[in-house]
């Protein structure tokens, strides 16, 4: 539009500056013309007079008001562009012409017509102003040809103007048509969904409400009949004001509705989360308002609504479930810590202490393998209530996982009163659980730490409880609260517990092999498998760092359970890759004394799909000895399904051939102290060589660990051992190196 006028504006600026000059020549010729006409008038006047239509007196009259404005016509004339001496020659000839006119209208009036008409003097003054008119013109026409030009300048440009300004137009069409459609889509879309859209007029009035809007605000079966009706949505509510949305709003929301109304502005700004109950139901929508008062095509302030309470409940039972234990319900770990956190901020700002307490159940195991994980479930189902029993509402009961529970005190006096909690709690544990009949007890033991006296953070204070609580239970103390005197070295171990339980939640836990050769002939006949811990921040952990710490906690079997995952898959890739290899897995004394270790072994040959016979597990003399009846029960399904068994560092011990007799051993590996001295000690050599024949003669493969040297290896070959495993083969390697070892013969 700027534009436009720009280019309208400025060549008339130019012509009119052009046709100043033209114009004003124009008008002195006008002018002149119309003193000629005024003449003219006066002439004819006369011819009046003469013809006896008016009488003398009242032409007289005319003819000097005639000449009044004929003078005038004459005076502009000429300051508008006639010369100066063409003004004077006119008014010369004016004057005759006056005197004439006098002259012949006294003979007129005296009645002497015929000499009134032989005065001829109007035709002289004509002819010089006619002339006079030509000059005139011709200097217009000089001027006029500037504007001309002008005005053709302004005509195109105009034409110009007037082309942008029809393609804005038509622009400007396309746009409202598009709007149109637009409006319908929208207009479909609101009359469809289920969002809200309300506009407030400045008086407080409803202005516009969309279908679900009406919905809520008249009820779903008056607007129902409203639409059936045909009634418009936007005129059907016509009444409605201010008051009665805020009537459907639920009454805690109201004043925050309200104030967001009275402060919306023009920018479109979510306001929150809000509850609006219609007569049906209740909802959370999630509302937006923008003041467009200043738009006339809406004035007023719109207010949009989504419906969110399915996403909201969705949220809410994502979140539930994020942080609550799936069996129990109890809060889980993350909301545990959640909850310490705020408490222990809250403490710091009141100067209280927050107390937070471990508890392991004792015999749960017991339970889980006599009864059925039904049983146990069932079990730790129970255990939350009975402990919320004796708590207050502000204290936090959680499951950590396992048997494992964890309370956050809010606000505990001291250490002795967490204590007295504790041991109030293992009181509750007391009486016997009835799980579909039967009665079943547990014992518990706990750790107690409190906020300031044992740790600033959520993290230290759980680490100490959790030392704290193994102290209760390896003392068999019930409650015991941390002593920051316990031995540091203990402390870090205890700590390493942790950190290997969520290192192998993590799968940090990696598996090495290390190749096993013929003795004679260097052939590779078997791997055995290694863990490693790839730890985040310590790197490679060695198994001696880890493997006693999870021996001696509940770790070893999760453990365990993890290096027979990888060793099978490992086995299935170098069976699909055309090389079977007999794998050999470490085994520890918890998983010969654990019943469903059978059960898992069979269960992942089958989902490995891997034959028994490429899969040997290694027990130690010392797992043997602690439950040998037990140890050989175990053994003998475990050799039944086809699984080669390994008795792992002989010689180390004290076990007798003559035990092993009755154990279902194939493979005897003697221990690397004796192989790797026998070299410069002959006493070893000769163990050594008396183990060979005394195994050979029991039908058991001989296998010997720590072979360091080819000379050790000529040895052992002389001594007439069957497999040898050490450094001077191969150390033990990541599956990537054992193939590229295997394939390029090292
Ligand atoms: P092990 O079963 O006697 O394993 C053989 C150990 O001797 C390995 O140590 C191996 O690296 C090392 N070794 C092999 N050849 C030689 C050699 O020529 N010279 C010397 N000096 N050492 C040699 P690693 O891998 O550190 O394992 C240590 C122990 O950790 C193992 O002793 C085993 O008892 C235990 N272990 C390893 N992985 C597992 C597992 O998955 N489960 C269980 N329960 N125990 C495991
Ligand atoms: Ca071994
Ligand atoms: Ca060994």
């Amino acid at each position: 539009m700027l534009l436009a006028s720009v280019l309208l504006l400025l060549p008339l600026l130019i012509t009119l500056n052009l046709k100043h000059e033209g114009e004003n020549v124009v008008a002195a010729q006008d002018n002149l013309q119309s003193y000629v006409s005024e003449t003219q008038l006066q002439d004819g006047l006369l011819w009046r007079v003469i013809g006896g239509r008016i009488p003398p007196e009242a032409a007289r009259q005319q003819v000097v008001a005639s000449r009044e404005r004929a003078a005038a016509h004459l005076a502009k004339s000429v300051s508008l562009g006639l010369s100066a001496e063409a003004g004077a020659d006119i008014a010369t000839l004016s004057q005759s012409y006056d005197h004439a006119v006098d002259a012949e209208q006294r003979l007129l009036a005296q009645g002497l017509t015929q000499q009134a008409l032989s005065l001829h003097l109007v035709g002289q003054l004509t002819a010089t102003l006619n002339s006079l008119a030509v000059d005139l013109s011709a200097q217009a026409g000089k001027a006029q040809r500037w504007g001309d030009l002008g005005v053709l300048a302004t005509v195109l440009l105009s034409l110009m103007a007037v082309t942008v300004v029809q393609g804005r137009r038509r622009r400007i069409e396309v746009r409202q048509q598009t709007r149109q459609q637009s409006e319908a889509r929208y207009r479909t879309l609101i009359d469809r969904s289920s969002d809200l859209v309300l506009v407030l007029d400045p008086d407080g009035k409803l202005s516009f409400a969309s279908p679900s809007a009406e919905r809520l605000l008249v009820g779903e079966d008056e607007a129902n009949g409203r639409a059936r009706e045909g009634s418009a949505a936007d005129t059907s509510l016509a009444d409605a004001t201010l008051a009665d949305l805020l009537a459907v709003v639920d009454p805690a929301d109201r004043a925050r509705l309200s104030v967001a109304l009275q402060t919306a502005t023009a920018e479109n700004r979510a306001i929150g989360e809000f509850r609006l109950n219609s007569t049906q139901h209740s909802s959370t929508f999630e509302l937006a308002l923008q003041d467009l008062s200043g738009d006339p095509s809406v004035n007023g302030v719109v207010l949009t609504g989504h419906d969110v309470t399915d996403r909201l409940a969705l949220h809410q039972e994502m979140e539930h479930r994020a942080l609550h234990d799936e069996l129990t319900g109890l809060p889980n770990r993350a909301l545990l810590f959640d909850r310490c956190e705020q408490a222990l901020l809250g403490a710091e700002r009141t100067g209280t202490t927050v107390g937070v307490l471990l508890l392991d159940l004792e015999r749960f195991k017991e339970v889980n393998d006599t009864f059925g994980h039904h049983y146990g479930d069932e079990l730790l189902r129970q255990i939350g209530p009975r402990l919320a029993g004796r708590l207050r509402e502000v204290d936090t009961v959680s499951r950590l996982g396992g048997d494992e529970f964890a309370i956050l005190l809010q606000d505990v006096k001291s250490v002795d009163v967490a204590v007295e909690v504790a041991a109030t709690l293992l009181a509750a544990l007391e009486a016997p659980f009835h799980v579909e009949g039967v009665d079943l007890d547990v014992e518990g033991s706990i750790g107690v730490v409190v906020s300031g006296e044992h740790g600033q953070n959520v993290i230290s204070l759980i680490q100490h409880a959790d030392i704290a609580m193994y102290v209760a239970k390896t003392q068999h103390l019930g409650v015991f609260a941390y002593d920051p005197s316990i031995d540091e070295h203990s402390a870090s171990k205890l700590a390493l517990v942790g950190d290997l339980r969520r290192g192998l939640e993590c799968d940090e836990l990696v598996l090495y092999y290390q190749p096993q050769v013929s003795a004679s002939t260097g052939a590779l006949v078997g791997a055995e498998a290694l863990a490693r811990w790839q730890h985040p921040l310590k790197g490679l952990v060695m198994p001696d760092d880890f493997i006693p710490v999870a021996e001696r906690t509940g770790l070893i079997n999760p453990l365990t359970r993890r290096v027979l995952d990888i060793a099978l898959a490992q086995a299935r890739t170098w069976i699909d890759q055309g090389r079977p290899l007999p794998i050999a897995v470490n085994l520890s004394v918890r998983n010969l004394h654990d019943e469903n270790f059978v059960d898992l072994i069979a269960q992942l040959l089958d989902d490995y799909d891997v034959p028994a016979r490429l899969l040997e597990l290694e027990v130690t003399e010392s797992a043997i000895m602690i439950d040998p009846e037990r140890a050989r029960q175990t053994m003998e399904k475990l050799s039944a399904l086809g699984i080669r068994l390994s008795l792992d560092d002989f010689g180390a011990g004290y076990t007798s051939l003559s035990q092993l007799k009755d154990l279902p051993i194939t493979d005897l590996k003697i221990d690397k102290s004796f192989v790797m001295s026998m070299a410069h000690d002959a006493k070893d050599s000769l163990i050594v060589q008396s183990l060979i024949s005394l195994g050979h003669n029991l039908g058991l493969t001989m296998v010997a660990e720590g072979v360091e040297s080819a000379e050790l290896l000529a040895a052992l070959a002389g001594l007439g051992c069957d497999v040898a495993q050490g450094h001077h083969i191969s150390e033990p390697i990541p599956a990537a190196d054992f193939d590229t070892w295997s394939m390029t013969g090292r």
